[in-house]
Order: C-alpha cells, then sequence, then structure tokens
C-alpha cells in the first residue's frame, strides 16, 4: 500500500451507488441502472485505467487529470473519460430516493435571492436540460456570490469553467432512453420533482472545495 492518498490515483475504482440499484422508482429503475451505472459508468472507469497506465497521470487525482487534460486535441480521450467519471460520481449523489421538495434552508435563500424562487431556479435548471443540443450535462453552480445554472456539452464540466458544481443532471439519451425514449423533458421534470437531491447541493454549498463530494465516494 502507498502511503498517501492511494484513492486519487489508478487504478480508478467504480464508487458504491450510494442507494440500492432499484430505489430511485419508476423514473430511473434498476434496468437504466444497469446499463447507465453497470456498463456506461463503469466503461468510463476501465477505459481511463487503460489510457493512463505507465504514464505520469497514473498517479494522479481525477481532477488533476481533468484540470490537466482539457482542452488538449492529443489528451482528449483521457479528459473524457475521467470527466466522464467525475460527473457521474456527482450525479448519482444528485438524486436520493424520496428526493425533491425543499431544500435546506441556507440553500433555498440562495436560491431565492438568485432566481427569485425555487420554481424558477427548476425551470431554469429543466430549460438547461432540455435545451442541450445532443449529449450533456445541467448543473446548478455557484458563480461568484451568487447561484446560476449551466449546461456543459458531452463530457465537460463546470470545473473546467472555474465554477462550483451544487447538483447536477445527466442528459445523455442513455440516462432515460430505456423508460422515456425521446421524451428527455418528462425525465427532467420527474428527476426534478422527486429524485433531486437538495441535502447534496446544500453540503456542496458549504463544502471547502468541490472536490470533496467526489472523494466521499471513493471510500
Ligand atoms: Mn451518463
Amino acid at each position: 500500500m502507498n502511503k498517501e492518498k492511494t484513492v486519487s490515483g489508478s487504478p480508478y475504482v467504480l464508487p458504491a451507488l450510494p442507494y440500492k440499484e432499484n430505489a430511485l422508482g419508476a423514473t430511473i429503475p434498476a434496468t437504466t441502472i444497469a446499463f447507465h451505472y453497470g456498463k456506461h459508468h463503469q466503461g468510463y472507469v476501465d477505459n481511463l485505467n487503460k489510457l493512463v497506465a505507465g504514464t505520469e497521470l497514473a498517479g494522479m487525482s481525477l481532477e488533476q487529470i481533468i484540470t490537466q487534460t482539457a482542452g488538449k486535441a492529443d489528451k482528449a480521450a483521457i479528459f473524457n473519460n475521467a470527466a466522464q467519471i467525475w460527473n457521474h460520481n456527482f450525479y448519482w449523489q444528485s438524486m436520493r430516493p424520496e428526493g425533491g421538495g425543499e431544500p435546506p434552508a441556507s440553500l433555498l435563500r440562495m436560491i431565492e435571492s438568485s432566481f427569485g424562487s425555487l420554481d424558477a431556479c427548476k425551470k431554469e435548471l429543466a430549460n438547461a436540460a432540455t435545451t442541450q443540443f445532443g449529449s450533456g450535462w445541467a448543473w446548478l453552480v455557484v458563480d461568484g456570490n451568487k447561484l446560476s445554472v449551466v449546461k456543459t456539452a458531452n463530457a465537460d464540466l463546470p470545473l473546467t469553467k472555474g465554477l462550483k458544481p451544487l447538483l447536477t443532471i445527466d442528459v445523455w439519451e442513455h440516462a432515460y432512453y430505456l423508460e422515456f425514449q425521446n421524451r428527455r423533458a418528462d425525465y427532467v421534470n420527474a428527476v426534478l420533482e422527486s429524485l433531486i437531491n437538495w441535502n447534496f447541493a446544500a453540503e456542496n454549498l458549504g463544502a471547502p472545495h468541490h472536490a470533496a463530494s467526489t472523494q466521499d465516494m471513493h471510500r
């Protein structure tokens, strides 16, 4: 065993889901989790381990790999797989059984001062998620002293823009196609109404840096 931070370097591992595979109900049933988590997320982990084996990147955390390879055409495959591991680690935690409802008070205050109301915030998230053309992600982020909603394409993430993410919704077709086919908006609205994990967003709001939440999943 290495003395320090073995969880950060390769081989990277697929973190355990924070709930049972059938815990998210009809919106994201076990059939979708089996492919999305068991095949896609696992695939990014396997790919990254192959891509960095024997290179100087092998000892780095996911965040370090992401920031060092972002925007470099010759490192695109490494960036894409590392970022997709990070994004999915964050996505699974962005939902919980019996989610939705009201955010904790501190987060709700920031949502209201940034968007006007919780409903307006959810509308912006839904709009970003449904208007992202092709594959990508919708995010609630800290942007300076307020919150905002951003969308990213493919594997890209707020980390490369210096923004701190609070939660995300995966809008790649593999996230919803088995249940919803072309009806992305129905998937997004169901996530926002019954699965979104405001407690996770509130924890990230109070966390000293954006990496804390994904490191938890490596334990
Ligand atoms: Mn996905």
